[in-house]
C-alpha cells in the first residue's frame, strides 16, 4: 500500500513568452492538478502513486518520465494506443494576463474508466486524493471517480476532494450535479471561496455549505483564500491560517501545493494547526517560484521560508 494514491489527467503544458499568434519558443512542462499533489507529497518522502491513462507516444513517455523522476509510482498507469496526449497552452498574452487553451477533448487521459483504476485501488492507499476536474472529462471518467471514491472510503482510506472547478470544461450546474454527491465520500473537502457552493446549494453562503458538508460526514472543509491564507472548518469550529509573506511570481499550482501540504501533515499525524502550517508553507513555495510544482520543497527545506526577509542569502 502507498501513503497517497491519486488519479486524473496529466497534461503536457506548452508555455509561450508572448502572444501565441507571434509564435516563438514554447516551454514544455508536466501539468495536472493531481500530478502536482502527487509530486508535492513525494518530495516530502511519502510513498505516492499516480494512476490514469497516458498516450502511447513520446508525450506519454514524457509524462511518465517526469513522474518517475519525482519519485511518484506509475505502476498502474494505462498506455492508450489510440488517443493523443492532452495538451494545454499557456499564452502569456501580457505581463498580467495568461490565457489557457486546452486540447484535451478525446485525449488518452479523458478516456479514464473504472478498469484503469481497479488495480491501483486494490493495491491500497492510506489517502485517496481526487479532484473535480476528472469527472468533467467524460462520462467514463466521472463514473471512475465516483467508483474510486466509494471503494476507497469503504476500504477505510481518507478521501480528499478538491473541487477545482474548471469553467472551460463544464457549466457550474453540471459540476454541482457531479461534485455534490462525490463530497459525501470525502473526509476532507478543499475549495476556493468562490467554488464552495459547487458541493452545496447554488449561491449558498460559506457557513451554510460547510454546515451541510459537516452534517454529511465530512470532517474538515478547507477554504483557500489566496494571499489571505485559508480557513479550516471542523466540528470544533473554524480556524484561520495566514499565508506566509513571500514574493509571488507564479500563482499557478498554489492550491495543489496547499492540498499536498495538508495531506502530508495528516500522514505525519500532525494536529490541525500543524497540518495548516504545512499547507500554507507549500502554497508559499508554489507561488514564490516559477512552474506549477518545480519549486516545491524537499523535507529538509520545509523550514526554509521561516523568518525569511526579502533578498535573504543563506
Ligand atoms: P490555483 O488554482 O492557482 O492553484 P487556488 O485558487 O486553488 O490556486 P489559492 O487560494 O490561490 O489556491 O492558494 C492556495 C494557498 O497558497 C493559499 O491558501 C496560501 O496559503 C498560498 N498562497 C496563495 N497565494 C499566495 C501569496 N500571494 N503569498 C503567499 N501564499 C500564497
Amino acid at each position: 500500500a502507498v501513503d497517497l494514491l491519486t488519479f486524473g489527467e496529466a497534461l503536457v503544458s506548452l508555455r509561450s513568452a508572448g502572444p501565441l499568434t507571434a509564435g516563438g519558443a514554447l516551454t514544455m512542462r508536466l501539468a495536472g492538478a493531481e500530478s502536482n499533489v502527487a509530486i508535492g507529497l513525494a518530495r516530502l518522502g511519502h510513498r505516492t502513486a499516480w494512476a490514469g491513462r497516458v498516450s502511447d507516444d513520446e508525450l506519454g513517455g514524457y509524462v511518465l518520465r517526469q513522474l518517475r523522476a519525482e519519485g511518484v509510482a506509475v505502476d498502474h498507469v494505462t498506455r492508450d494506443r489510440d488517443r493523443p496526449a492532452g495538451l494545454m497552452f499557456l499564452e502569456r498574452r501580457t505581463a498580467d494576463l495568461t490565457r489557457v487553451r486546452y486540447h484535451r477533448a478525446g485525449s488518452a487521459g479523458s478516456a479514464l474508466s473504472v478498469e484503469d483504476l481497479r488495480p491501483a485501488l486494490a493495491a491500497g492507499a492510506r489517502v485517496l486524493h481526487l479532484t473535480g476536474i476528472t469527472p468533467a472529462l467524460s462520462d467514463s471518467a466521472r463514473e471512475a471517480t465516483r467508483w474510486a471514491a466509494e471503494a476507497a472510503s469503504r476500504a477505510g482510506a481518507l478521501v480528499c476532494l478538491d473541487v477545482n472547478h474548471r469553467a472551460k470544461l463544464w457549466r457550474r450546474d453540471d459540476a454541482r450535479a457531479a461534485l455534490a454527491p462525490l463530497a459525501g465520500y470525502a473526509s476532507v473537502v478543499v475549495a476556493s471561496a468562490d467554488e464552495l457552493d459547487l458541493v452545496g446549494e447554488p449561491g449558498a453562503a460559506e457557513e451554510t455549505t460547510v454546515a451541510g458538508l459537516l452534517a454529511r460526514g465530512v470532517a474538515t472543509v478547507l477554504v483557500k483564500l489566496g494571499a489571505d491564507g485559508a480557513r479550516a472548518y471542523t466540528r470544533d469550529g473554524v480556524r484561520h491560517a495566514a499565508a506566509l509573506p513571500v514574493t509571488a511570481v507564479d500563482t499557478v499550482g498554489a492550491g495543489d501545493a496547499f492540498t499536498a501540504g495538508y495531506l502530508s501533515g495528516h500522514l505525519d499525524g500532525l494536529d490541525l494547526a500543524g497540518r495548516l502550517r504545512r499547507a500554507v508553507t507549500l502554497g508559499a513555495f508554489a507561488v514564490a517560484g516559477d512552474g506549477d510544482w518545480e519549486g516545491l520543497p524537499r523535507r529538509d527545506e520545509l523550514s526554509l521560508l521561516d523568518d525569511l526577509q526579502p533578498g535573504s542569502t543563506l
